[in-house]
């Protein structure tokens, strides 16, 4: 239960407790700047987070397991510290503690904290650990599992901050931020989140967890009770019935994220962001705002338009004339997409495609310092050694296989289960292919939530039922694919691990963001995305509709930026078109510029003129790029309205973009002249003087230093200011 402050019974209770804890509570806290952590061990506080800046403290109750048909809560006695911190690659400071639980002594609860230097978000996980042979168990045939328990009751305004809620019309994912009230809390309601953003007129607090599953298939939630307590728990799939806990097999909760700042919700939001971009992930590479190019929309044009193959663009002579096409518009990183492989699972180079290996390719990237990337998925071709070796690890359901199926024109292959021994397999192949090929860039693609119910994997026996079995493999999967690609990243920490998640049914949440980014969207939504029942009847790609230069893929796309206010938008990558005409250019690169960084299409089809605009844009906008990811968004205006105008300004440096959409254009006139506009800004935080921009005056500052803005359009576009760029 969380505590209640204001009762006398609850005082009383602290009392009694602080009288009985024998020997608990003998730690140096963690400290820095910001916060505080004291680790105590009683029933009803495991330890307690505090922020020196707002001066709250918010006391974490035990996590509660059911072990051999018993609930346990890890009460603990003998606490000390397991290991000397330890500073970690991002330079976050690792601590670790641990305590015998009190009621079972031949169990122990590890706690681990990850606290960033000058960040109050704090990142932690527990281990439970067994010297004897024990199992988790289902006495009532569900999930018995309570992670912690935190009082909200200080905060007025509470809200639940959802990630994955897939949203038919534009064909994808969007955040969604809604009120939690307090008939909510009073009728007991449970809550997804994963992130709770609380606040009142004083100080705010975020809280979070690391999993990932689409909208409203939970295998977590917050527990609301009528004393504005949360208690986050198991819903489903957090361990099988009868999972051993012993020696060799602890279990790991879950990482949750708890931080407080003084201040309003927006103050903890920035902060909960700025923790996402600098401190969650081991690696700093994926949130590095390069450009990127991918060839696939490439492919798909010859496939859709020429009445070609996909892969009949996958050659050597091809991809040598896109890396100087990508090199002039200012990519850096070129990843081939589907095609360039003889077979999944052994990822061999097709020598038909590419006689050297991919050897000239990569020489070509070099030669302009750019990098390499590739297309993967978790399948194994028939006639591969892989499949041959981990036959066991071929994802079934019911007993029945998935596959074999032709691989996007390539040999057939079966779908691997990423929760069994074949994602370290996996592992090492995307390893080798690192240290071969210098690939640092892998995409990974068609990774479904949902298929395996195989009693061999790591998700249950043939002790527990399909369902159990499918629950747990969709609960790990998340867990699992985070902890391939960190250790990817460990070998060569210059890469990075992109998920796509463009369609429905995905692992989405903040588990493989601490490892990773993800790929949003593809083209958007499909005829059947407006209910055409002939699915395909305009010129679109496939059943693709938003495929064209203009206005429209562009707004649907940067319906992603959304989630800035609380992930940054480098963490959502997204490819815009570099074709012309000139409004489309400059209104894809403004959209692009914003944090999502994608290019693609047919580059080497762009006019002199487009080539020109993109390189000069790109080159001015990496003078300012680390600033306009670090800065926090504001947005004047509708996503699709007109005007829509973005500041992405890093306070510390005035540096940063403001980029204003004009985004009419009369659909019956396909000529000019356009609907003419005239829009003026004042910016939110002072700026840096010196600027480059494609159109917008600065008509002076005020006293602040803010920047007041003019754009005048005479038609659809973009203009884009960038503050500090020479
Ligand atoms: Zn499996």
């Amino acid at each position: 239960m969380p505590p209640m402050r204001k009762s006398p019974v609850f005082i009383i209770a602290a009392i009694f407790a602080s009288l009985t804890s024998q020997g608990a509570a003998q730690v140096t806290p963690i400290e820095t700047q910001q916060i505080k952590i004291e680790v105590i061990g009683r029933p009803d506080l495991l330890w307690r987070y505090s922020s020196k800046e707002s001066g709250q403290s918010f006391d974490i109750s035990p996590p509660r397991f059911e072990v051999d048909n018993r609930s346990v809560t890890a009460a603990l006695t003998g606490l000390r510290q397991t290991a000397a911190p330890v500073t970690l690659p991002n330079g976050v400071v690792e601590h670790r503690f641990s305590g015998a639980v009190t009621e079972n002594q031949s169990l122990s609860l590890e706690l681990v904290f990850r606290v960033p230097p000058s960040n109050p978000v704090v990142r932690f996980h527990y281990r439970l650990m067994s010297t004897a042979d024990h199992k988790l168990t289902k006495q009532n045939g569900k999930d018995n599992l309570e992670y912690l328990g935190v009082s909200l009751s200080r905060y007025t305004d509470v809200a639940e901050i959802r990630l994955s809620e897939f949203y038919e019309l534009p064909h994808t994912y969007i955040p969604a931020d809604v009120p939690v009230l307090p008939r909510d809390f009073e009728n007991g309601q449970k809550i997804m989140g994963p992130i709770v953003i609380c606040s009142n007129t004083v100080d705010s607090l975020v809280l979070a967890y690391e999993h990932g599953s689409q909208m409203p298939d939970a295998y977590l939630a917050y527990q609301l009770d009528s004393s504005k307590g949360a208690r986050l728990a198991a819903v489903k799939g957090s361990y099988y019935t009868g999972q051993p806990l012993d020696s060799r097999n602890p279990y790991p909760t879950v990482w949750m994220e708890i931080g407080a700042v003084k201040g309003t919700r927006f103050m903890v939001m920035q902060a909960f962001r700025t923790f996402l971009l600098r401190h969650q992930a081991l690696y700093a590479e994926s949130r590095k705002p390069y450009i990127f190019y991918n060839t696939w929309n490439f492919q798909e044009r010859n496939q859709a338009w020429k009445k070609g193959r996909y892969l009949d663009t996958m050659n050597l002579e091809r991809m040598l004339i896109e890396i100087e096409a990508a090199h002039r518009l200012g990519i850096e990183i070129f990843v081939i997409d589907a095609g360039w492989f003889s077979k999944t699972g052994d990822w061999t180079v097709d020598t038909t495609r590419f006689p050297d290996g991919l050897k000239q390719v990569k020489s070509k990237l070099d030669q302009h310092g750019m990098r390499l990337g590739l297309w993967f998925t978790s399948k194994a071709a028939v006639s591969s050694r892989m499949l041959e070796k981990n036959r066991d690890c071929i994802m079934t359901t019911n007993g029945r296989p998935h596959g074999p199926a032709e691989v996007w024109e390539t040999e057939k292959s079966y779908v691997m289960c990423m929760v069994s021994r074949f994602g370290d397999a996996f592992a090492d192949e995307l390893i080798r292919l690192g240290k071969d090929l210098g690939v640092r860039y892998f995409k990974w693609d068609a990774f479904d939530q949902y298929g395996c119910n195989d009693s061999k994997h790591w998700h249950g026996t043939a002790a527990n039922t399909p369902e159990e079995r499918a629950q747990s493999y969709s609960f790990q999967l998340p867990e699992q694919m985070a902890r391939v690609a960190d250790k990817i990243c460990a070998a060569q920490p210059d890469s990075i691990v992109d998920f796509d998640i463009t369609e429905g049914e995905r692992a989405v949440g903040l588990r493989f963001l601490a490892a990773g980014k993800y790929f949003i969207i593809n083209n958007g939504p499909y005829y059947y995305s407006f209910d055409d029942p002939q699915l395909a009847p305009g010129g679109g790609m496939g059943a693709n509709v938003l495929v064209f230069p203009g206005l429209a893929r562009a707004v649907n796309a940067r319906l992603i930026l959304d989630y800035d206010r609380w992930i940054p938008s480098v963490l959502f990558m997204t490819h815009y078109l570099p074709d012309d005409p000139e409004y489309s250019q400059s209104i894809n690169l403004g959209s692009l510029i914003l944090g999502q960084n994608g290019i693609w299409g047919d580059l080497p089809g762009v006019s002199e003129e487009g080539v020109k605009r993109f390189a000069e844009t790109l080159s001015k906008y990496k003078q300012v790029r680390d600033d306009i990811t670090a800065a926090y968004p504001t947005r004047s205006g509708e996503i699709g309205g007109t005007p829509e105008i973005h500041e992405k300004i890093n306070p510390e440096t005035g540096k940063g973009a403001v980029v204003i959409f004009y985004n009419y254009r009369n659909a019956w006139r396909q000529r000019g002249p356009f609907f003419p506009g005239t829009f003026r800004y004042v910016t939110r935080l002072p700026v840096a003087k010196e600027v480059w921009h494609n159109g917008v005056t600065v008509a002076g500052y005020d006293s602040r230093g803010r920047a007041i803005l003019e754009a005048k359009f005479d038609g659809p576009g973009a203009k884009i200011i960038l503050f500090g760029a020479k």
